[in-house]
C-alpha cells in the first residue's frame, strides 16, 4: 500500500537523476544564500559547478550540530525571513537550542514524507490516528499531525501525557493507530494490562513509534500487549523532523529513506570514508528539497547500515537498519535529546556546588528516569541542612530549565564522584537500548 506510488516505486535510475538535479539546486541555493556554507565551500575549494554526479557530494563540507548552535538562531537559513512560516527547535549540546525554519513548501514536503510513512503503516483516510507525541517546538506532534491530515485520516491530537485521558479517548474515539515514543506506547500498554482492561474494546491496529531508540524486544512486547503492528519511524529536527525514513508493514525490517528528499551516506565516523553496503557506520544526510534550512552532509551521529536488498513491498527507496547506537554522548530520554555537557553548563557557577556530576539513566516501569548526582563543594558543610535543601531546589531547577526534563537530583559529599577524564564516566545508562 503506497501513499505516492509513482514516487515510492520510481526506478532507481530516474530517482538518482532526480536526486542529482535536486542536490545541484540545493548546493547552489546554500552557496548563494548562506555565507557559512559559501565560506566552507570556498575553503574546501569546491563550487556548485563541481557537483556533476551524486558521488561529488563527497566534495562538500560536513555540517555538525555545533554549526547549528554557532549560527543560532537564523544563520543557516537559506530563505528570506518573510518566507519562513514555522520554527521548531530541539536541544543543543549547551544552553541554546538548535532552531530549524520551514517555508510553506517545506511544511508541504514534510507532510508528504510523513504521509508516505503512514502509507508504509497502511494508514488510510479510513483511520483515526491518535498523535501522542508532544506538540510544540518538538517536531514529533506537529510533524505527524500534518501527515495524518494529508492522508485524510482523522487526527486526534492528544499530545503527550495524561495517560488516563489518553486511554479513555483511545477507546471512545476508536483510534485505529497511535503515534508516540515506543516507551510511551509500552507504558500505555502496561497500564492497560495492569488494570485488566479488555483489549477487544480498542480498535487499535498499528503504531508509528520513534523519536528514541528501541529494541526488537520492546517491539515484541508492545505488539503482544496491544495486539498491534509496531513500526519504526526516523527523523531529526536538523533535517526536517519525523518522516525521513520508515519501516514498511510488509517487511517490518529496515526503514525506507525517502531518497528524493534526503540523500544519505553511511560513513566511517572517524575517517569519513564511505562504508560498503551492509556495514555499520554513521548516517550522514543531505536534504534535497528543503528551502528554509537545507543541510549539507549533516552528521547525525546515528549508527546504522544500508540494506542493499530490494524490499518485498516494492518501494525502490533503499532501507537503513534500525539504529545501532551513537557516535557521540547524546542521550535520548523520554524522546528528549540530552547531552552531559548541558548538565555541566547548568550547574557551573552555582555557589556551594562542585562542577562534578554523574548521570544515571534507567527505565523504570517503561519510563525513562534521569538521576543527576552532583557534588557539594568542600566548603559547604553538609550539616547546614537548610542551605542544602535550598541548593537541592536551585540545582534541580537550573538543570530542568536547560534540558527540559524533570530529574531526580542527588547531592553528593565532596570527593565522592569518581574522577575521570573519559566522557563515558559521566553517564551510566542502564537501559540497554542497542
Ligand atoms: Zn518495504
Amino acid at each position: 500500500m503506497y501513499w505516492n506510488e509513482p514516487m515510492e516505486t520510481m526506478p532507481r535510475e530516474a530517482l538518482q537523476r532526480l536526486q542529482l538535479e535536486r542536490l545541484q539546486h540545493t548546493v547552489r541555493r546554500v552557496y548563494q544564500n548562506v555565507p557559512v556554507y559559501r565560506t566552507r565551500m570556498q575553503e574546501a575549494g569546491v563550487s556548485p559547478e563541481d557537483i556533476k554526479t551524486l558521488c561529488d557530494v563527497r566534495l562538500l563540507p560536513f555540517t555538525q550540530k555545533s554549526d547549528l548552535r554557532d549560527n543560532y538562531p537564523y544563520g543557516l537559513f537559506a530563505a528570506p525571513q518573510e518566507e519562513i512560516v514555522r520554527i521548531h527547535a530541539s536541544s543543543g549540546t549547551t544552553g541554546k537550542p538548535i532552531v530549524a525554519g520551514y517555508t510553506a513548501h517545506d511544511v508541504q514536503v514534510w507532510a508528504e514524507v510523513v504521509a508516505r510513512c503512514l502509507g508504509c503503516a497502511h494508514i488510510t483516510r479510513a483511520d483515526t490516528v491518535q498523535v501522542s507525541y508532544g506538540y510544540g517546538l518538538f517536531t514529533g506532534g506537529l510533524g505527524l499531525h500534518y501527515g495524518v491530515e494529508k492522508v485524510g485520516a482523522k487526527v486526534v491530537p492528544t499530545s503527550a501525557g495524561n495517560t488516563q485521558r489518553q486511554l479513555m479517548l483511545m477507546e471512545d474515539l476508536g483510534a485505529t493507530a497511535i503515534a508516540c515514543t515506543p516507551s510511551y506506547a509500552l507504558m500505555l500498554a502496561e497500564g492497560l494490562r495492569d488494570t485488566g482492561f479488555d483489549m477487544s474494546r480498542l480498535k487499535l491496529k498499528t503504531g508509528v513509534f520513534g523519536a528514541e531508540p528501541w529494541t526488537e524486544a520492546m517491539r515484541d512486547e508492545i505488539q503482544k500487549l496491544l495486539g498491534i503492528k509496531a513500526l519504526d519511524i526516523y527523523g531529526l529536527t536538523e533535517t526536517i523532523g519525523p518522516g525521513v525514513a520508515m519501516e514498511c508493514l510488509e517487511a517490518q525490517s529496515g526503514l525506507h529513506m525517502w531518497e528524493d528528499h534526503f540523500m544519505f551516506e553511511i560513513l566511517n565516523p572517524d575517517s569519513g570514508e564511505a562504508m560498503p553496503d551492509g556495514e555499520v557506520g554513521e548516517l550522514v544526510i543531505t536534504t534535497l528539497s528543503k528551502e528554509g534550512m537545507p543541510t549539507l552532509r549533516y552528521r547525525t551521529h546515528d549508527l546504522t547500515a544500508v540494506i542493499a536488498e530490494p524490499c518485498p513491498c516494492g518501494r525502490t527507496h533503499r532501507r537503513i537498519r534500525r539504529l545501532r547506537g551513537r557516535t557521540d554522548d547524546m542521550l535520548i530520554i523520554r524522546g528528549i535529546n540530552v547531552f552531559p555537557s548541558q548538565i555541566e553548563s547548568a550547574i557551573v557557577g552555582i555557589p556551594g556546588i562542585a562542577p562534578r556530576y554523574l548521570l544515571v539513566v534507567d527505565r523504570v516501569d517503561n519510563r525513562d528516569t534521569l538521576e543527576v548526582q552532583v557534588e557539594l563543594a568542600p566548603e559547604l558543610l553538609s550539616d547546614e541542612v537548610r542551605r542544602v535543601e535550598a541548593l537541592q531546589q536551585q540545582v534541580s531547577r537550573a538543570i530542568e530549565q536547560v534540558i527540559g526534563l524533570s530529574v531526580k537530583l542527588k547531592l553528593m559529599n565532596p570527593g565522592s564522584i569518581q574522577r575521570s577524564e573519559g566522557k563515558s564516566q559521566r553517564v551510566v545508562d542502564k537501559r540497554k537500548l542497542y
